[in-house]
């Protein structure tokens, strides 16, 4: 037996389904979970899923949370998808459940749950969601509104098919999704619009990053100036990917600081490995994408030069 075919036992045997992803979700962490509750919704009405987790403001266009009580959890199957530590899930009460299942595509560092499907060579969650759709047509039912949903955490995560972890799969996955008649020239306006004060924040990164000979690029954010911008830290996700554009630069990492005073790091890279990195100071993620954080400014000059000295090794 597939693990796949071991989860889809665990769903039919469920009435109730709580579905969670992790914290500051992004479309790809919205969409594998709003878009598997959709394909469960309409697979099989007579029980009830629901999704949980914080709200965050720029991506309601994809969906909205839902408010459910502890005892919901009692004698209810919890899947958690495109996360991979149990600390970043987000609601906690993930652990209330009776089962659990993991379904993610980061190094699995932490296997927690029941059941684990992981698969790192996916571009994205939202990819593994619509295989496990895909698997079992006579089983499952993908409609217009998972297909949207799940389509936005495809090019969310591949940067519109930009980055390296697109795969030939990634493309004839997407193309099963757009045949579903959602607008997907909106949604993809939607994921790339920005507000203006973000649109200025960007002038600001390309004005002021610091960039080595080696192509190991910084940028600080602190306080002060996203509180001159108006910005919150959510609202950063849109200048990550920015400096992938500049020749010079290599590998990167954009320090957002936080109200408490320490440092939101976030790594990006062209080719060089940074999740080892990200490792060694509280984070994780994928080689080519990965989240740490720096408590003050003097572990973020280390970060930086552990970043130079990775450019370096990978320039020889
Ligand atoms: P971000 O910069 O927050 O978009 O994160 C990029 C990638 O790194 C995502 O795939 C995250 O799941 C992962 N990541 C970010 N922060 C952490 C962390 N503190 N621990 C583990 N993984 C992280």
């Amino acid at each position: 037996m597939t693990v796949q075919s071991e989860i889809l036992a665990e769903i039919k045997t469920y009435d109730r389904i709580i579905i969670h992803r992790h914290q500051r979700p992004d479309p790809d962490a919205l969409g594998s979970q709003v878009g598997l509750a959709e394909i469960l919704r309409a697979t099989f009405p007579q029980k009830e899923i629901y999704q949980v987790g914080e709200t965050v403001e720029g991506l309601r266009f994809l969906a909205e949370m839902q408010i459910v009580d502890d005892q919901v959890y009692e004698g209810a199957l919890v899947i958690v998808t495109d996360t991979a530590n149990a600390p970043r899930i987000s609601d906690d009460r993930f652990k209330l459940g009776e089962k659990l299942i993991k379904i993610d595509h980061h190094p699995n560092d932490e296997p927690y749950g029941d059941l684990v499907w992981v698969d790192t060579k996916a571009s994205s969650c939202s990819e593994m969601i619509t295989e496990f759709a895909l698997m079992f047509p006579n089983e499952l039912t993908l409609n217009t509104s998972a297909a949207r949903l799940l389509y936005a955490g495809i090019v969310g995560d591949t940067g519109r098919f930009l980055y390296p972890a697109t795969t030939a799969r990634t493309l004839e996955i997407a193309a099963d999704l757009r045949r579903y008649p959602f607008d997907a020239s909106a949604l993809n306006r939607e994921i790339e619009q920005m507000p203006m004060k973000v649109a200025k924040l960007s002038g600001y990164l390309y004005q002021n990053i610091q960039v080595d000979e080696n192509g190991a690029g910084k940028v600080i954010l602190s306080q002060e100036l996203l509180s001159q911008y108006g910005i919150d830290d959510s609202e950063t996700a849109a200048v990550v990917s920015l400096p992938g554009v500049i020749d010079e630069v290599l590998a990167w990492g954009i320090f957002v600081q936080q109200p408490e005073g320490y440092y939101r790091v976030r790594l990006r890279s062209k080719g060089p490995i940074i999740n080892e990195l990200a490792k060694k100071h509280h984070g994780g993620g994928h080689p080519l994408a990965s989240g740490a954080s720096a408590k003050d400014l003097a572990e973020v000059a280390e970060i930086y030069d552990e970043i130079k000295e990775i450019c370096h090794a990978y320039q020889r």
